[in-house]
């Protein structure tokens, strides 16, 4: 394991079988070895810093079906809400005054954010704000769309790929959404000069370590600035309600190889992973990460954006709680990085 662990480290790639072994790794030893080098590799381009932005789930509207989502378009018990512009705006303002830099906006496939209500918003924040980043992650548009956010001042999205296997996309998702289709938005997103996220669930259902593989494959080919990975969480009104949570352990493994794999990439420990794990967000950290994203919603719609059962949203996941946050990542050695948080190398602006 430890020559595996090593080569990753040095080109950056391993072969297949060695992925499989490295994901279907059991021992803690060989696990913590190579979360010790995701870490130096981590900490050689970006130190011991956490870079903090602030999540703002404007709308849980979805005109999707996702078989594992809480929000998708047929669960009747979901209680919808849509953020106004001015509450957006009072979210960026509260978040501004706690030092966040860069602002997520977040949510379901809602057609009533049309491009125009959009760019509204997204104007609207750039002209207050120029000196944050305006992260988008609204899903599928056309390109055409993804452009007129970028002119209007966006500067990242983020967009995961949920999975790198075609028929194993086609196993999550409804037959309106293509895997094809996923990956054209991916390509446009990069080609306009976003800095992009992709990413995929750990444990989803029918995953097999193959699909891993291809997944740390597809990030390896399309180089993109972000990567975000957490896993999977039955939400009890979808159709996958029955099937058991990813593993915190395997999460950390593919997080780990990730930042072997894309030494620079910008790696969120993820709200599901402190959802299935205590302590996720410093065990993330301590497996290569160096992005926290607190949720910045209003308390009383935050208990509405579930995407699964017991999200975390509240305590250390709640961006009012910054302090505590830094009291916790500083116990590990992790101290908050306040500003914009780029990816290095990555386009300005
Ligand atoms: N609509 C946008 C999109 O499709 O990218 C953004 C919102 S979507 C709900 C954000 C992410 O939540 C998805 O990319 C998916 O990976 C994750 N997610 C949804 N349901 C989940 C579940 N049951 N467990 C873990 N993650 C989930």
């Amino acid at each position: 394991m430890k020559e595996i662990i090593d080569r990753l480290a040095r080109d950056g790639d391993a072969a297949d079988e060695e992925l499989r072994a490295l994901i279907n790794e059991s021992t803690e030893e060989a696990r913590q070895a190579l979360f010790a080098r995701a870490r130096a590799v981590r900490d050689q381009h970006y130190g011991r810093q956490a870079f903090i932005r602030g999540l703002i789930e404007f709308t849980n509207y979805c005109k999707n079906n996702c078989l594992y989502c809480g929000i998708r378009r047929d669960n009747r018990q979901a209680q919808r809400y849509r953020m106004t512009k001015e509450e957006i705006l009072a979210c960026c303002r509260a978040g501004y005054e706690l030092g966040f830099r860069t602002f997520v906006l977040q949510g379901g496939e809602d057609p009533f954010f049309t491009d125009a209500r959009m760019v509204e918003i997204v104007a609207a924040i750039r002209a207050r704000y120029p000196d944050c980043a305006i992260t988008l992650s609204l899903g599928e548009r056309s390109r055409e769309s993804y452009q007129r956010l970028f002119d209007a001042g966006a500067n990242r999205y983020l967009l995961r790929h949920e999975t790198a296997d075609a028929d194993h996309y086609a196993r999550l998702h409804p037959s309106q959404m293509v895997w094809a289709q996923r990956v054209r938005c991916l390509e446009d997103l990069k080609a306009i000069g976003y800095q992009t996220g992709a990413g995929f669930m750990v444990g989803s259902p029918f995953q097999d370590t193959d699909c891993l593989v291809k997944d740390l494959r597809f990030l390896q080919a399309l180089r993109p600035q972000m990567v975000g990975i957490g896993p999977f969480i039955p939400h009890h009104d979808t159709p996958f309600a029955a099937h058991p949570a990813g593993s915190a352990e395997r999460t950390l493994v593919c997080l780990a190889i990730v930042r072997l794999m894309l030494p620079r990439v910008l790696l969120p420990a993820t709200t599901a992973l402190s959802t299935v794990e205590a302590d996720g967000r410093i065990k993330g950290m301590d497996a290569g990460c160096n992005v926290i994203m607190p949720n910045l919603s209003p308390r009383d719609l935050r208990g509405k954006y579930l995407l699964y059962d017991n999200k975390a949203a509240v305590g250390l996941e709640a961006a009012e709680s910054v302090e505590a946050i830094r009291r916790s990542l500083e116990a590990a050695g992790y101290e908050i990085a306040w500003g914009r948080g780029d990816y290095l190398n990555g386009k300005k602006g």
